[in-house]
């Protein structure tokens, strides 16, 4: 057995509403330790408590062997950039400018960091233990207080310039869904019309509690369905993910919504791009819950961070 599958790892999944972290170790999904955090709007003091409870679980389970962080954004992901592994232009209080890495770095010296987006976090997991075992090419959307996009091309982690930005493409309304969007930076992009505050602004009413035949959900799987659409024409993926709360779809319930989805969805391509995966039967193994759930995102951070150790692991 190399020194590697032994090691003991640190996963953040660095989250707008909490911060979980988890210790793991080998190379599987196991997570030994677990707790959680409120993001709050106090990165500093939030992060010192991160530093706290991961040196209580070094003393517990032996030294970490490298970290993994999985962060909502936007986020700086060149390793060249002196603010490497900070938050950019988030609208959050307080977490504008936020250096995530700095306080792990400097509490841990010299241990690994892999640090990526929560959305590619969340897809890496997916892609290890998940529903996408065994696909290089698949997108991983998230809809809950925001909509972001992650994904694998030819087996490796989207990324580019920056990181991609799906939930902020230019998207269609159903005719007669008259809704502005609340996207602080477009208005209607995907983001500002279908993300949980945008449902809640629609509607008065949040999306868990939005009576199974209130209209707006005929706007949203309209809209959501041509998103996924466009990104279908796109990247070609060979499945789509889909998980963040607003899935569930509350009283609509998360099977109806999927369902509903997946046939908007076939009605927005028109039957142009041909493949059995995109077919009556096909459908419903192409357009799917995450597998790990609500864990995607903290075993995503586990896995990079399982990466990172192996690659600087002494062979
Ligand atoms: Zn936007």
């Amino acid at each position: 057995m190399s020194p590697h599958q032994n090691s003991i790892v640190g996963a953040i999944e660095a989250g707008g509403t909490k911060f979980v972290c988890a210790i793991g170790n080998g190379s599987g999904a196991t997570l030994l330790g677990r707790a959680q955090f409120a993001t709050g709007d106090n990165p500093a003091r939030l992060m010192s408590e991160v530093v706290t409870w991961f040196s209580s679980q070094q003393k517990k389970y032996g030294s970490i062997a490298a970290f993994g962080v999985a962060s909502f954004g936007p986020v700086d992901l060149d390793k060249s950039s002196p603010t490497h592994g900070f938050i950019t232009t988030t609208p959050k209080p307080g977490w504008q400018h936020a250096d995530i890495l700095g306080p792990l770095r400097r509490a841990f010296p010299g241990v690994p960091l892999a640090f990526d987006t929560d959305v590619n976090g969340a897809a890496f997991g997916e892609a290890r233990w998940g529903a996408a075992r065994g696909l290089e090419d698949f997108i991983y959307i998230t809809v809950g207080t925001g909509i972001g996009g992650g994904g694998m091309a030819r087996g490796r982690l989207l990324h580019g310039l920056v990181h991609p930005e799906m939930g902020h493409i230019s998207v269609s309304q159903r005719p007669g869904d008259a809704f502005p969007g609340k996207c602080p930076f477009h208005g209607s992009c995907w983001e500002g019309l279908c993300s949980g505050p945008a449902i809640a602004a629609r509607t008065g009413t949040p999306a868990e509690l939005l009576p199974p035949d209130h209209p707006a959900w005929d706007d949203i799987i309209f809209t959501m369905a041509h998103a996924l659409k466009n990104l279908a024409c796109v990247l070609s993926p060979r499945r789509i993910i889909l998980g963040g709360s607003v899935r569930k779809a509350g009283l609509l319930g998360e099977a109806v919504f999927f369902e509903r989805l997946r046939t908007s969805f076939r009605e927005a391509l028109a039957g142009y791009i041909s493949s059995p995966a995109l077919s009556e039967l096909g459908i419903a193994s192409y357009i799917v819950p995450p597998e790990l759930g609500d864990d995607a995102g903290v075993c995503g951070a586990l896995a990079l961070a399982q990466d990172a150790a192996k690659e600087t692991a002494p062979s």
